[in-house]
């Protein structure tokens, strides 16, 4: 499992080891990883593997899911949803662009899956791009017509599908600039794709127009959408409930507001992680370097 997370693009904190050794870890991951299902109700699961979880919906009008992770990944969670009862995928939503939760669109375009995004995802999806996680680099070509998605929205979208109304929301650059919180109304359950990262700090992609505020007025707005009850899907780590959703956005809050004060005073990078503005979540959430590089900038950008 350390091998699988050190992928995760939502636990870009943990990555240390050269990027050759984590690309031999990725691929090894994505040999042997096996799909393992978590039931939310009956037809409504989670799938975990490699990558972003995986979201599922199943019923009399097919099958939709959020977020596909690899191509390698395809054969195995297919097998899964078909053994939960489910056929060919009809809808797959990326919650945004990145590989690790889009790159299944490279199998599922052409074999007639409909793909779904924000429109500045499907943008990024058509242009190379070099994604920036502090320790390394990851570059990500430019996808071939057949994956990218050909239905897509600026703030709002509505389904009606398997007897519930599904809202895909989108509220500014967060992690990226173009990040779904996808809201299934009937099963009271949220999947925030990587703007909610339930392993570990949250990973900015601020080069590529990611921000520390965003993503907590994003947060702070999926909150007003929901109540107390809805289960909510991270893009990475354990499901969860709204409270933790809540926690994650205090906490994000707090160490703004601390980083702001320091950076307001003129503070570099290295004297805002000598301060320790994350003190009192480092044990439970790791090293926060990463996540402190890419807040400094978003935050110092902020003030320009
Ligand atoms: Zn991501």
């Amino acid at each position: 499992m350390l091998v699988v997370r050190r992928w995760c693009i939502g636990l870009s904190v943990v990555l240390a080891a050269p990027a050759a050794a984590q690309l031999d870890n990725l691929d090894e991951a994505l040999r042997t990883t096996p799909i393992t299902t978590q039931e939310l109700s009956e037809n409504f699961h989670v799938l975990f593997g490699v990558g972003g979880n995986i979201l599922v919906s199943i019923g009399a009008n097919g099958v939709l899911i959020v977020d596909d992770q690899f191509p390698q990944m395809v054969p195995k969670y297919k097998a899964t949803i078909g053994s939960l009862g489910g056929g060919a995928v009809d809808f797959a939503i990326n919650t945004h662009w990145h590989f690790d939760h889009a790159d299944g669109n490279q199998v599922l375009g052409p074999e007639g899956t409909w793909l779904v995004a924000q429109e500045n995802s499907r943008q990024m999806m058509t242009k190379n791009n070099v994604i920036n996680l502090v320790t390394t680099t990851r570059e990500q070509a430019a996808y071939a017509e057949t994956a990218l998605p050909v239905l897509t929205y600026d703030d709002r979208m509505r389904f009606h599908f398997n007897g519930e109304r599904i809202d895909l929301l989108h509220f500014g650059p967060a992690h990226t600039t173009g990040d779904t919180a996808v809201v299934f109304r009937g099963h009271k359950a949220v999947h925030l794709g990587d703007v909610f990262n339930n392993a570990g700090y949250p990973f900015i992609d601020a080069d590529n127009g990611g921000s520390l505020s965003g993503i907590i007025e994003f947060c702070s707005k999926v909150l007003a959408e929901i109540d107390e009850t809805y289960t909510v899907v991270p893009g990475h780590g354990p499901v969860t409930d709204a409270e933790a959703l809540l926690e994650y956005v205090a906490m994000l809050t707090t160490i703004r507001d601390r980083m702001s004060a320091l950076i307001g005073s003129g503070a570099t990078l290295e004297q805002v992680a000598a301060a320790r503005p994350t003190a009192e979540w480092d044990e439970r959430k790791g090293d926060p370097a990463g996540f402190l590089n890419r807040s400094y900038l978003s935050l110092t950008r902020e003030r320009r």
